[in-house]
């Protein structure tokens, strides 16, 4: 039977219509969720990124404000600038874009930001609030994931998910979550001992490496639910050969912009798995959606309301 898609941007967007009448349900008792994001320098990716939140922010409502200090400036600025952000009651999100300049001492940074408006869920007060089963500000992309599962209708309690990468901002909290969530999970990384063994263990399979297409058949038991968080830029044409041979609109766009996006999970894996999440289109629009639900529950959670999960 052939693996179901998991449709990500559309999933995105259901989240995204929630947000939004979230928000106009707090315009109503006039608060205007608010958020701040600070981009220092001019990194291409991230100034992408930082464009992208600010305009969903405006489709959805939310006030939000681009701050762009130059690359130049020292850990001292940005935490007067943080503490700035901390004071005013109009901003309820504050995300400090990664990865910072040199210079900049980004752990400091974050630490500086206070845990209520902190929307990248990367303060460790916030991982303690995740790890300990309180309400808290949940990193993006492991909430999406999570949010990926539930909205598609997979179980979760009870089965075996296997996480491949042990990152602070993906595979850390993604097992976090799916052990909140009565998973059995096993968390693996550059040193694991027979890594497609283990991974043929899992009925819920999370790739976050960062390595094109390293997720190859042999580590999916069939049936299995892949979730790909890797986002993987292919210029090389043998590389593309590799991944895409005889996929005519992969060939296209390849043509057409010299490049193309691969997962952790190599696409040969729709073979065997049940159900997996595309690349683009599977986890990426989470993160954005995810954001704009995170902001709306700070809003709310700093003014003592309920959280207002977005399902
Ligand atoms: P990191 O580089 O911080 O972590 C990668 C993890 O993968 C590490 O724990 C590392 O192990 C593990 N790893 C690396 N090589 C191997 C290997 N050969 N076998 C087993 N484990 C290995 O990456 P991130 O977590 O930040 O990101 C992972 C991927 O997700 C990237 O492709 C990134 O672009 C993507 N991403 C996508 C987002 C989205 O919006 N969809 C958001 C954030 C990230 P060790 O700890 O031992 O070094």
């Amino acid at each position: 039977m052939a693996a179901t898609i998991l449709d990500g941007t559309k999933i995105a967007a259901d989240i995204k219509t929630e947000v939004a009448e979230q928000v106009r349900q707090l315009i109503s008792i006039s608060i205007r969720p608010g958020l701040a994001a600070v981009l220092v320098g001019h990194d291409p990716a991230s100034e992408i990124y930082v464009r992208n939140k600010v305009k969903t922010c405006e489709t959805l409502g939310i006030y939000s404000e681009k701050i762009t200090p130059p690359e130049t400036w020292t850990t001292e600025q940005m935490l007067q600038l943080v503490a700035e952000l901390n004071a005013r009651d109009d901003i309820d999100g504050i995300l400090v874009q990664l990865p910072l300049p040199r210079q900049i001492d980004a752990k400091k940074v974050l630490l500086a930001v206070d845990p209520a408006k902190d929307v990248d869920g990367f303060h460790p007060m916030n991982v303690g609030f995740l790890s300990t089963v309180r309400p808290a500000l949940v990193p993006c992309t492991p909430a999406g994931c999570m949010e990926i599962l539930r909205r598609s209708g997979i179980a979760i309690e009870g089965k075996e998910a296997v996480v491949v990468g042990r990152s602070d901002i993906v595979g850390k909290p993604v097992a976090m979550l799916l052990t909140n969530a009565n998973a059995t999970v096993t968390i693996c990384h550059s040193r694991t001992r027979d890594l497609p063994g283990v991974c043929r263990r899992a009925d819920i399979l999370v790739a976050a490496i960062g390595k094109a297409g390293m997720i190859t058949p042999e580590f999916v038991k069939p049936g299995a639910t892949v979730i790909d968080v890797g986002i993987n830029r292919i210029t090389d044409r043998t590389q593309f050969e590799q991944f895409f041979a005889g996929d005519a609109r992969r060939e296209a766009s390849f043509a057409k912009n010299g490049s193309t996006l691969v997962g952790d999970v190599h696409p040969k894996v729709v073979e065997i798995a049940g159900a997996f999440t595309p690349v683009p289109g599977g986890v990426g629009p989470l993160t954005i959606a995810m954001l704009m639900s995170n902001t709306v529950k700070a809003a709310r959670m700093r003014r003592g309301l309920e959280p207002g999960e977005s399902k």
